[in-house]
């Protein structure tokens, strides 16, 4: 065990990990493109882009230039008296690229907290135009929407919150009609879940949060942009606000630059992270309607939006957005992620000719396939995990369900590499 292993030991708590059983962690001292470099000499393929949100690889030289200049000029100033270049320019940008009238932008921390802010901009919309009775959340079975309460809340079932049961307020869900290649079932799921959408859908409900295309951490579970659309219209109809957490989908992962582009969707809100700054700053952004927006404006301060964070809007974080939107938007990048999709297509199929795996689904740069049985723990996911590691790769399976979610900048020799050592736990772990 080395010094710094040590002192972590020690001192560090880490994020939903047993300390008690799990290994020395291996001390990352660098990245270069997809791979991790350690202490110990070692390179590892990060197969999960550090948990989404690296794009274009670790330690970009663009992103970290742009953050490097952004910090000698201006680190960080307050954003209620002030606005600055990297805020307003990012702002602009993403308003640019998403559809409609999703026009403003409100900065947050993360993921949780962007998701929280939609949340409260939906029920304080509703009660700034005086109507005080929308006041009811929906949301899907299976869905993760981030770890502080409101987002627990609406991710009631995702089967991570049990010790906080107690605390979560009431949301409705609504079944995920969740399907993969070869899926005969797949039209009468959602018909199911667009009959009890129907059923949930009243005059008392403020909006309706969905992970569109992809439910995450629940598993990579998928659905169809048929059924986005599907939801979209009766949620319009009801005059619900519909939300995007598009958390982990957005930029790229679904193969569009987002799920809502990709699928024909305009929803009131979007929630951005992750890979907002390519994976170099932690930050969020809610995006709102023009039209929502308007409804806080009024002379009283009871009107505005009461909410936000000491790093609102950091620079660094918005500088390192800028910078990566460059690289994403460059036809390279495009090329890039069609690639990546091709490979993953291929592979899947040559999967399920081999009968290894069950449910395999992709989407973009996304692929999964199912091991077995068994929890978030599953013994399955963890012996995979470690036959992975022992080859110099992270993956880091949901439970019994393996998939891969690589930086875009992943060499196509390496991506053939990891589903090849895929195949090979079929064969020797079976
Ligand atoms: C990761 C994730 C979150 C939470 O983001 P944090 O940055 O971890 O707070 C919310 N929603 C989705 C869909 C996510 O994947």
């Amino acid at each position: 065990m080395s010094d710094i292993q040590d002192l972590d030991r020690r001192h560090v708590w880490h994020p939903f990990t047993q300390a008690k059983t799990m290994a020395p962690p291996p001390v990352a001292v660098g990245g270069a493109g997809a791979y991790i470099l350690t202490a110990e000499g070692e390179r590892i393929l990060d197969l999960v882009s550090s948990w989404w949100v690296n794009l274009h690889g670790h330690a970009h030289p663009a992103v970290a230039a742009a953050v490097a200049e952004q910090a000698a000029r201006l680190e960080q100033v307050i954003f209620a008296d002030f606005t600055h270049a990297p805020a307003a320019r990012l702002a602009s940008r993403l308003a640019g690229l998403l559809p409609g009238d999703l026009d403003r932008v409100f900065y947050s921390d993360d993921g949780s907290t962007a998701v929280e802010v939609a949340l409260k901009i939906s029920l304080q919309y509703f009660a700034n135009r005086g109507d005080h009775r929308r006041r009811r959340l929906l949301a899907f079975e299976g869905a993760y929407h981030g770890d502080t309460v409101g987002a627990m809340s609406v991710g009631r079932s995702s089967g991570y919150f049990r010790a906080w049961e107690g605390l979560l307020f009431p949301v409705d869900l609504v079944p995920f009609p969740a399907t993969w290649l070869d899926d005969a079932e797949v039209e009468a799921k959602e018909a199911a879940a667009l009959a009890a959408l129907d059923a949930a859908l009243g005059d008392d409900v403020a909006a309706l949060i969905i992970e569109p295309l992809i439910q995450g951490a629940s598993g990579m579970r998928m659905c169809r942009p048929e059924f986005l659309r599907a939801v979209a219209e009766r949620v319009k109809a009801a005059g619900v606000l519909l939300v995007f957490d598009e958390v982990m989908t957005g930029f790229g992962r679904t193969g569009g630059i987002f799920a809502c582009t990709k699928a024909g969707v305009e929803p009131d809100l979007v929630c951005l992270s992750k890979g907002l700054t390519g994976g170099f700053l932690a930050m969020g952004a809610t995006v709102a309607r023009e039209s929502i927006y308007q409804a806080f404006l009024g002379e009283s301060i009871e009107r505005a939006f009461l909410h936000g964070h000491s790093y609102t809007a950091n620079p660094l974080g918005c500088a390192a957005g800028l910078a990566s939107l460059d690289l994403l938007l460059a036809e390279e990048c495009r090329l890039r992620i069609a690639g990546i999709e091709a490979v993953h297509r291929e592979r899947v199929l040559s999967l399920m000719k081999a009968g290894w795996g069950r449910q395999p689904r992709l989407c973009g740069t996304v692929a999964a396939v199912e091991m077995g049985d068994g929890g978030y723990g599953s013994a399955a996911g963890a012996r995979l995990k470690a036959f992975f590691r022992q080859r110099g790769m992270l993956l880091r399976p949901l439970g019994p369900v393996a998939y891969f979610l690589p930086p875009y900048c992943i060499e196509t020799a390496d991506l053939h590499r990891a589903w090849d050592t895929l195949e090979a736990a079929f064969r020797e772990l079976a």
